[in-house]
């Protein structure tokens, strides 16, 4: 479980404060109802004693007093206590244990200090539990003094408390355990966008930036955000488009001068009485401009590419026969640096594509195969059909790429070995301009190498069936 993602985070405050606030409330209900049981029990005990006293401690006789409690009252059949002292301490009613046994009073002793208030109390007895008294002091005609005690179990509060307790400690979990449920629901359902927003976020790269993000219409941050990832995203878009066109601009710009410098290095080598000193400065200077031009050409492919500008004349074409094709072009190639090249094609390979833009694929990746393979290797190219897409393979036994250089070949202007790609009339190019055409005919290309082991580039295109997304390049 993930305990820093804010999912997470959220539950966590939300059950913490939820669980807080519910024992708070569980608490205050508690003593509430507590205090509230007191009180009315307080009420009913002190109506009971205040009747006790009107009515029959206006007898003349104790013994009259007595037999009247015991016929009116019988506290014992109703599970009540009742004691009668006079104000210097002599009994003169005390009822016997109740029948349910709840109480015990048998040790109760008198009160010894002087009572001038009625007040609740509560006993500790010997049997079950505690009793709750509450004592009248009680006056009639200004000469006899009584105090009456009437008393029931703490039962009657004990029990309602208990049940609440019980009710509560039960129902709390549970109330919790529903409210972080829902609140997981809910929560989960509003970060549900969220995630749709990522997914859509991931998918959105260069190649496909007229996409947008999918835009919440709640009025919140939620919305703002989505919206303002959308604005970004167009903006971003016109920024690239910008710079791809500023770079199929210059690199167009150059071509049409550097053609110029050529023919006139050519003219100038033409004559005959140049030394042997300048010819050789022309020539180099001849050769620096014919890589030049070929930079030119690679960065004029890859910004149009880029900017979906490259003209696509998409038509159905059999990769097998085209690669055949290609690779008898370039047989001279390998054979002069004495490689080995095989191609195995049997089979009619069906695919929508640029024909132009694909042989530019099949030769940039021979013509490293051949350019980083040593004399004696061998290269192999197959074209099949695998899991209904259409691939091409071209494998060499040559140098091998490093695992540090592998994530960047594919970047603009990336050799793994600068002076030797130099040497071998490398641009830094190639790979880049064979990325473009495969994402721009929906296919991609990965390669498989290691460094002394060789090198396997693999090229994977939709098969004319599944290709969906042909017009967008049209
Ligand atoms: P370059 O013009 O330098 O060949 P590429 O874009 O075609 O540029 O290739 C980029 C780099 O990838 C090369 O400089 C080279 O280091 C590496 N590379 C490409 N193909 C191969 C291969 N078949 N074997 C070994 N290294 C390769």
């Amino acid at each position: 479980m993930n305990t820093s993602s804010i999912r997470f985070r959220l539950i966590v405050w939300y059950a913490g404060l939820l669980g807080i606030l519910f024992i708070f409330l569980g608490l205050a209900g508690y003593l509430g109802f507590s205090h509230y049981l007191k009180q009315s029990l307080e009420r009913t005990l002190a109506n009971r004693a205040k009747q006790i006293g009107v009515t029959l401690l206006q007898e003349n006789d104790e013994t009259s007093i007595v037999d009247d409690i015991k016929k009116h009252y019988a506290p014992e059949i109703n599970d009540r206590f009742l004691r009668i002292t006079t104000e210097n301490g002599k009994l003169i009613y005390i009822s016997g244990p109740p029948k349910d046994g709840s109480f015990d009073v048998s040790h109760l002793p008198l009160l010894s200090i002087a009572i001038t208030q009625p007040f609740l109390r509560k006993e500790n007895t010997f049997n079950n539990g505690g009793l709750i008294i509450y004592t009248l002091p009680f006056e009639v005609e200004q000469q006899k003094k009584f105090l009456i005690e009437v008393g029931v179990s703490s039962k009657q509060i004990d029990e309602p408390l208990q049940g609440l307790l019980v009710t509560l400690a039960l129902g709390l979990p549970i109330v919790v355990a529903i409210a972080i449920s829902g609140g997981y629901l809910l929560i989960r359902r509003s970060l549900l966008l969220v995630e749709e927003i990522a997914h859509t976020a991931e998918r959105i790269t260069i190649g496909n930036l007229n996409e947008r993000l999918p835009i919440a219409k709640t009025g919140d941050e939620l919305e703002r955000l989505s919206v303002s990832l959308n604005n970004m995203i167009t903006h971003f878009g016109e920024m690239l488009q910008h710079i791809n066109r500023f770079s199929a601009d210059a690199s167009h710009e150059l071509r049409t001068p550097l053609t110029i410098l050529q023919c006139d290095l050519e003219a100038i080598m033409q004559k005959r009485q140049l030394t042997p000193e300048v010819r050789e400065t022309i020539a180099s200077a001849m050769a620096e401009t014919e890589r030049l031009a070929k930079i030119v050409d690679g960065l004029l492919a890859v910004a149009r590419l880029d900017a979906g500008e490259a003209i696509i004349e998409l038509i159905h074409l059999d990769l097998a026969s085209l690669t055949v094709a290609v690779v008898e072009q370039m047989r001279l190639l390998a054979e002069d640096k004495e490689i080995e090249l095989n191609c195995e094609a049997n089979e009619r390979v069906i695919i929508e594509a640029d024909s132009a833009r694909l042989k530019q694929v099949i030769v940039n990746l021979l013509d490293n195969a051949i350019k980083y393979t040593q004399s004696g290797g061998s290269i192999d190219v197959l074209v099949t059909k695998e899991n209904g897409k259409a691939i091409l393979k071209v494998s060499d036994t040559g140098m091998g790429i490093s695992a540090d250089a592998i994530p960047h070949i594919f970047e603009r202007f990336y050799r793994a070995d600068k002076a030797r790609s130099r040497e071998l009339g490398g641009s830094g190019l190639g790979l880049s301009i064979v990325k473009s055409i495969c994402a721009a005919h929906g296919g991609q290309v990965e390669v498989h190498s290691s460094e002394g082991q060789g090198s396997c580039f693999q090229v994977t295109l939709p098969l004319v069936n599944d290709f969906a997304e042909k017009k967008q390049y049209v």
